[in-house]
């Protein structure tokens, strides 16, 4: 077996919980909003989600690019209430703004700095994740060599595009490289499928239902060393 190089990884859910993240986010940038222009229609969940997709139709690149999705949003919920076209989009840059802030206020998982510390001395590491986190801001940037987003690579994970560029940056070959995730498609199939090697997280005892068998898991950061298991 090819010696292992680089070490690349999911965010959401893999380093921190995103769920309780993007509620906030979501909640207090509505909130922020509506203090500025008073109520917004915002609708069901389920209109939300209706709107999302019939977004998405109209323009494909929003499946990959979350920024200009929820910008869109935005837009479609002020326009009735903000006709000054140049005050709506400044208006709707703001809100962005001030949702990627609030996005970004997430709290590690125990132990994954100290994994993160300790793996980066080892090996190359980087980041592959569908989302819009930026690791710059969250302080981490450098433990990794380089982060590949969706709207980078115009697609997402379990598709090749994050899986073909990380391995075009390293130089490496597929088995010189391990992915770790949480999501049993997008990265452990994902990674599997452009001939890498995969390690699952699985924080909550999930079962394995993917119709392969289940790859080498670890379900807390003090155990990261079981990452490692597959390099040696
Ligand atoms: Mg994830």
């Amino acid at each position: 077996m090819s010696k292992v190089q680089l070490i690349t990884f999911d965010l959401d859910d893999t380093f921190w919980d995103i769920g309780p993240v993007i509620i906030n986010a979501e909640m207090t940038t509505r909130k922020w909003l509506e203090e500025k222009v008073g109520e917004i229609e915002w609708g069901t969940l389920q209109s939300f989600l209706e709107l999302r997709n019939q977004l998405a139709k109209n323009d494909q690149s929003l499946n990959w690019d979350l920024g200009k999705l929820r910008r869109e949003i935005f837009r479609v919920k002020l326009s009735p209430i903000i006709s000054n076209s140049k005050e709506l989009e400044d208006l709707v840059n703001q809100a962005f703004d001030f949702f990627l802030n609030k996005r970004h206020e997430v709290v590690f998982y125990d132990g994954v700095i100290d994994a993160l510390e300790a793996l980066s001395t080892k090996y190359e590491l980087g980041v592959l994740t569908n989302g819009n986190a930026d690791i710059k801001r969250l302080g981490i940037d450098k433990y990794f060599n380089f982060s590949i987003s969706s709207a980078d690579v115009k697609s997402n994970k379990p598709e090749e595009g994050h899986f073909k560029k990380a391995l075009s940056n390293s130089k490496l070959l597929p088995q010189e490289v391990i992915h770790v995730g949480d999501h049993q498609i997008n990265d452990v199939t994902g990674a599997l499928n452009a001939g890498m090697h995969a390690v699952w997280f699985n924080k909550d005892a999930a079962e394995w239902a993917q119709n392969y068998n289940q790859p080498t898991t670890f379900s807390d950061w003090y155990n990261y060393q079981k990452i490692e298991e597959l390099s040696t």
